[in-house]
């Protein structure tokens, strides 16, 4: 397994040292363990762990201005992708692993005990509440997201967390053109404006995967996000 990280890493230009990886091989032992009594991950072969979650996380450091983020928030983290496989590889960013799951929480909480990952924050609930907080709105350089919901509602659910002239990093897949088209609007009203799209070729796989880059241009407007579940139910359109 270690060949395969060493090849896929070092095809997307990213240099892996040993105790990065002593750090993904335990995550990925715990994530198999724990997906014995939890559903954590439908993606169970130890090869397609570290290519599908691990190399696919980490191709979030391609993004230009990746190395000015200090303070990174990951909604909808679930087992932790793509936001734990980035704070290995950047163990100074300060990371906000949130989820509505607890279980996916307490999974989250032993992976950074074990691999000895600090300065990360765990949230336990939605999007919707705590993008509403003093403490949480505005206060992050970027959000990462991954395989939550459409980009209309994603934004809704990460733009208010960011800084103005922070940034969004939306991990989506090929279809992502027609998600772009219809949410234009949520984009503008969020306060957002999308100023990079990166075609990510996912190594070892022919797999090919999008990155959307939304730049926060102005402040969330105080009404949104709206109440939870909201929305989901009626996106900004
Ligand atoms: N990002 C991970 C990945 O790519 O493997 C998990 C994806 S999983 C399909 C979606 C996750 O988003 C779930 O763990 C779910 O609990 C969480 N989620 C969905 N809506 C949410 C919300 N409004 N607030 C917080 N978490 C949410």
């Amino acid at each position: 397994m270690e060949e395969i990280m060493k090849k896929g890493f070092s095809d997307l230009g990213i240099d892996l040292n040993e105790n990065q990886m002593n750090q993904f091989m335990i995550y990925k032992n715990l994530l198999l363990e724990w997906n014995e009594k939890m559903n954590l991950t439908a993606i169970e072969d130890e090869r397609d762990i570290v290519i599908k979650h691990f190399i696919d996380s980490i191709s979030c450091l391609k993004v230009k201005g990746f190395d000015k983020i200090n303070r990174l928030i990951d909604v909808g983290t679930g087992a932790g992708f793509p936001g734990i496989p980035i704070k290995i590889m950047e163990p100074n960013i300060e990371l906000t692993l949130l989820d509505a799951l607890n279980k996916r929480v307490t999974f989250l909480k032993e992976v950074c005990k074990e691999t000895s990952l600090v300065k990360v924050d765990f949230l336990h609930g939605r999007a919707e509440d705590f993008g509403r907080l003093d403490d949480f709105r505005e206060s992050y350089d970027a959000a990462v997201s991954r395989a939550v919901a459409s980009l209309n509602v994603l934004v809704e659910y990460c733009m208010p967390f960011i800084k103005v002239g922070g940034i969004f990093i939306c991990q989506k897949g090929p279809q992502v053109e027609d998600e772009m088209a219809s949410s234009k609007k949520a984009i503008e009203v969020l306060g957002g404006k999308v100023v990079e799209k990166l075609e990510i070729s996912l190594p070892l796989s022919d797999i090919k995967h999008k990155i959307v880059v939304i730049e926060k241009v102005k402040p969330t407007p105080t009404k949104y996000p709206r109440k939870a579940g909201k929305p989901t139910k009626s996106p900004i359109i």
